[in-house]
């Protein structure tokens, strides 16, 4: 299973699926991408199967400058096309990839969103369904919303890309348990599972560690330490043989 995100100034959909089948090695049983074209023209294509099968059905009008996908490995929900990621929120706002486990899901859909009416059987639609409540209903930023549905999850890992269709160029990652780099290119960020997924684009990376969000942006990278301060992170390249 893998995630990759990217923002910026460059085609967003190509760079997307190149890093995904990258991560093929990882393991999968579907896979799905959700890019954003700024002008409110965005397109959700999910399969079943490989990312070839993910290829054939992504049309010349998947074009867009943000966007995040996914390769799954299903944990919570069957192999099918509600629940492959992205997972999105039921006003169509927000989208969500997520690799890993969330433990306590089933307490967290009653205690919080009772009345929501669920697509998937994931764990992940709770956490898109949760960031979508506190910025709808309590009038949270979009920040402050996934801050605070991380910190509701208990036991559970994860890495997170969270995109808003309100502020497209604006990626939120997290991760706790499940692997997650950024990559630092020119005019365009990049976020990925393994640098491997990227290596097309950028060779430069930033090192997240268990507890971080960060707040991607097409011309800058925030990352928040577990306290929410701003944290310095390490900076690698990678090299690799011809
Ligand atoms: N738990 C999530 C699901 O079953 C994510 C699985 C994964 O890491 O791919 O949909």
């Amino acid at each position: 299973c893998g995630i990759v995100g990217v923002t910026g100034n460059k085609n967003a959909t190509s760079i997307l699926v190149n890093g995904l089948e990258k991560l093929q090695y990882r393991g999968y049983d579907s896979a799905g991408i959700f890019v954003d074209s700024k002008d409110h023209k965005d397109y959700l294509v999910k399969t079943t199967g490989s990312i070839d099968d993910l290829k054939k059905k992504i049309g010349p009008e998947v074009q867009g400058t943000a966007g995040i996908g996914h390769t799954r490995w299903a944990t919570h929900g069957g192999v099918n096309i509600d629940n492959a990621h992205p997972q999105f929120s039921d006003d169509d706002r927000f989208y969500l990839v997520h690799n890993g486990v969330i433990e306590n899901y089933e307490q967290l859909k009653k205690e919080y969103l009772p009345n929501v009416k669920f697509h998937s059987q994931t764990d992940t639609e709770v956490a898109v369904q949760l960031v979508d409540k506190f910025v709808t209903e309590d009038g949270m930023t979009t920040k402050d919303a996934f801050i605070k549905m991380l910190s509701l999850l208990k036991n559970s890992s994860y890495a997170f890309i969270l995109m808003d269709r309100d502020d497209p160029d604006t990626l939120y990652a997290a991760k706790n348990k499940s692997p997650m780099l950024i990559g630092l290119c020119d005019g365009f960020n990049v976020v990925c599972s393994d640098s491997i997924a990227m290596l097309d684009v950028t060779d430069t990376f930033l090192e997240v560690v268990d507890g971080d969000v960060a707040i991607v942006k097409p011309d800058s990278v925030t990352v928040l330490d577990e306290k929410r301060k701003p944290a310095k992170r390490n900076q690698f390249k990678v090299t690799i043989d011809p």
